[in-house]
């Protein structure tokens, strides 16, 4: 074949093939390319430069052409730049350092967005580590280009990473539903960091509502930063503590009776914390078994379902009535754990009806949590969080999963 059509079919813009190299034996392909001519281009300031210093020629792999794995080896210059001094000449194909052109890169990290790291590095013959790294210059390269969207109404949330990490800090953009800053631990300093390095003081300004749990530091810490934000305590984060009592009290009970009661209560944590309408006819009947012997777990559960309610009304006084009616029953019921609950209600109250006053979307934080965990789940290796980040983000942009929006529906 000759060099000219090399040249077309690799599609390279501004280089022409000048020499090509078939291994069959090996399925290789290695095609030399240099410059049509045109204008040089500092790597470091972006402007225009003539004068070369250096020739040199670096290979890099790029996408396979048929069963060939095909190797490129582009001729490049190292120019005398009069700002930066001695600078490489900026290539588009070649977004990095590292021995990849630009569509490469972006090919494996669109594998990326469908299956695990592990899955795409057998694909395409690297190891997990670079596929990783790869993924991370992609969701960069992704992250730079894109417009941030302003934050109005934030979710604040705490994620668990692991024995090692512990908690993580997750604020999130509940319009565009997406996460857009994770700081270690879950303390006032954590949000304060956010609040101080993210947003200028007229982003702060702008922020109008905050989802967030019933714990004191968020709260401070919003309540210094973000004068014009309310504070919103809101199903998700109200539920999730529901969910801790019906645990408790399942615990309680288990640890308490012996025998037969044991066998019934045991492996039913997940049941309990779902809820009725998503369980199948035959997970019902389990429930409904554990029920018929053991009424105080039965009664948790109803607690637990019936205050999920809470939140179809949307004027404030419903909200409060349904709230003391729901309140009300538990002085005869002995369940400690939701004496406690009910007491921490009604004393973030004003928190709770603030989603009568401001319309703030239901699930969004939930879905968000959900994502992160899921990520999480399936690929080993957050360390970064940066990392972590961005591939939430770019989950929430593609909408590639949204678990928790998925079982909502
Ligand atoms: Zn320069």
């Amino acid at each position: 074949m000759r060099n000219d059509d090399w040249s077309r079919i690799l599609g390279w813009p501004g280089y022409r093939v000048y020499r090509s190299e078939i291994d069959e034996q090996a399925k290789t392909l290695k095609l030399w390319v240099r410059r049509k001519r045109g204008k040089f281009m500092c790597s470091g300031c972006g402007r225009a430069v003539s004068e070369i210093a250096e020739v040199y020629e670096r290979e890099v792999r790029d996408l396979p052409c048929f069963e060939y794995r095909t190797t490129v080896a582009v001729e490049l210059y190292r120019l005398r730049c009069p700002d930066c001094g001695i600078k490489t000449e900026k290539v588009p194909q070649l977004p990095s350092k590292a021995p990849f052109s630009k569509r490469f890169e972006d090919a494996v990290g669109e594998a990326c967005e469908s299956a695990a790291a592990r899955r795409v590095a057998k694909q395409f013959g690297l190891a997990g580590s670079t596929v990783r790294s790869i993924d991370l210059r992609y969701l960069e390269r992704w992250a730079a280009n894109r417009r941030k969207p302003v934050l109005a109404q934030m979710g604040v949330d705490e994620i668990h990473l692991g024995k090692k990490q512990k908690f993580i800090t997750v604020v999130s953009n509940l319009d565009s539903t997406e996460p857009v800053w994770f700081g270690r631990e879950r303390k006032k300093e954590t949000l304060d960091g956010f609040f101080q390095s993210e947003l200028s003081a007229r982003q702060r300004m702008r922020i109008t509502a905050a989802c967030v749990d019933m714990g004191e530091p968020y709260r401070l810490s919003i309540e210094q930063w973000a004068p014009n934000c309310s504070i919103v305590y809101d199903k998700f984060h109200v539920m999730q503590h529901a969910n801790q009592a019906i645990d408790e009290v399942r615990r309680a009970e288990f640890f308490r009776k012996g025998g037969v009661m044991r066998g019934l209560v045991k492996g039913k944590r997940w049941l309990l914390l779902s809820r009725w309408m998503n369980l199948s006819s035959p997970k019902r009947q389990e429930l409904t078994q554990l029920f018929a012997m053991n009424r105080k777990i039965f009664q948790a559960y109803l607690l637990k379902e019936s205050l999920d309610r809470l939140w179809t009304y949307r004027y404030e006084g419903a909200m409060v009535n349904y709230l003391h009616r729901w309140i009300d029953p538990l002085r005869w019921q002995r369940l400690k754990p939701f004496q406690k609950l009910a007491e921490m209600l009604v004393s973030h109250l004003d928190g709770i009806l603030n989603y009568c006053r401001t319309k703030v979307p239901l699930g969004v934080v939930e879905a968000i949590n959900g994502n992160i965990k899921s990520l999480l789940r399936r690929g080993r290796g957050y360390k970064n969080l940066r990392y972590l980040l961005l591939k939430a983000q770019r989950m929430a942009a593609t909408s590639t999963e949204f678990v928790a929006f998925r079982k909502a529906a």
